[in-house]
């Protein structure tokens, strides 16, 4: 379960105050797939990386599980980041590293290891995603879709509490996408795990997501189950 409550964030703005995220409150269900979905400038990036925990918010907090991460310290903060899971638009893989070694690196970072049993995870990592095959090549001999899917497997490594992935098909082309929710709700499925998405692709909430909050300058204007939020075509 993550529960976010009243969450406020302002920035400073050639001296003025601009609210990006105003008493912001989400109930996500443990393994639900949860889809946040706004325009630019609606505060998604803010709530993603009040989530992620790269941004304190002014007031508010958030827990996910039993934990107030609001509460922690930078230090926690450090070690608790590790269990939850980033995807991004861009996928942010290492050019230099092989697609074994990209996979390998939050186990690296993580420590706690043998080679050993870093380079099993991997192999099960990769075969979740589909990428036995590919594991020599590098990033840049990989297609968009195989590009994330190494960024999923990577994000995965850790045995995170939930995923949270960001604008995760937005760099995709339309059957990509749909390869990458395919899979992204086979993981859900598989290991029960919560994902957090934020797009603003409508089609991303109706083919994937269970709940969809709808942000707009900075408020929850909606929330709730996809089925009860929008009309069906
Ligand atoms: P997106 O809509 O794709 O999330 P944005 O253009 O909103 O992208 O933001 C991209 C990055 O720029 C974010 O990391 C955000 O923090 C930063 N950013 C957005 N707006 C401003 C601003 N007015 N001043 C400084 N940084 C900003
Ligand atoms: P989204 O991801 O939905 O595009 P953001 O969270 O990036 O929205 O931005 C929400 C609001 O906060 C926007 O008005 C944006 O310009 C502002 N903003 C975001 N990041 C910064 C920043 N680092 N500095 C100043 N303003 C920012």
């Amino acid at each position: 379960m993550i529960e976010v409550t009243d969450l406020t964030k302002h920035y400073l703005h050639a001296g003025s105050r601009v609210a990006a995220l105003s008493a912001v409150n989400l109930r996500i269900g443990q393994g639900e797939i949860y889809g946040i979905i706004g325009r630019s400038g609606a505060g998604k990036s803010t709530l993603i990386r009040c989530l992620n925990l790269l941004e304190r918010p002014d007031s508010g907090e958030v827990r996910i599980g039993a934990d107030a991460l609001t509460a922690y310290s930078e230090r926690q903060l450090q070690q608790r980041r590790q269990r939850i899971g980033m995807v991004f638009q861009h996928f942010n893989l290492l050019r230099s590293r092989t697609v074994a070694a990209n996979v390998r690196f939050p186990l690296e970072l993580a420590g706690g290891l043998s080679a050993a049993q870093m380079d099993a995870r991997v192999d099960e990592l990769l075969a979740l995603v589909g990428l036995q095959d590919h594991q020599y090549k590098r990033p840049a001999q990989l297609s968009g879709g195989q590009k994330q899917r190494v960024g999923i497997a990577r994000a995965l490594a850790n045995h995170p509490d939930v995923l949270l992935c960001d604008e995760a098909t937005s760099a995709l082309d339309p059957e990509t996408t749909d390869a990458i929710l395919a899979l992204l709700a086979d993981i859900n499925r598989q290991l029960g795990l919560t994902i957090v998405l934020i797009t603003h692709d409508m089609r991303v909430i109706r083919q994937l997501c269970d709940s969809v909050a709808v942000l707009d300058h900075g408020r929850v204007v909606e929330a709730g189950k996809v089925l009860d939020v929008f009309l069906q075509p």
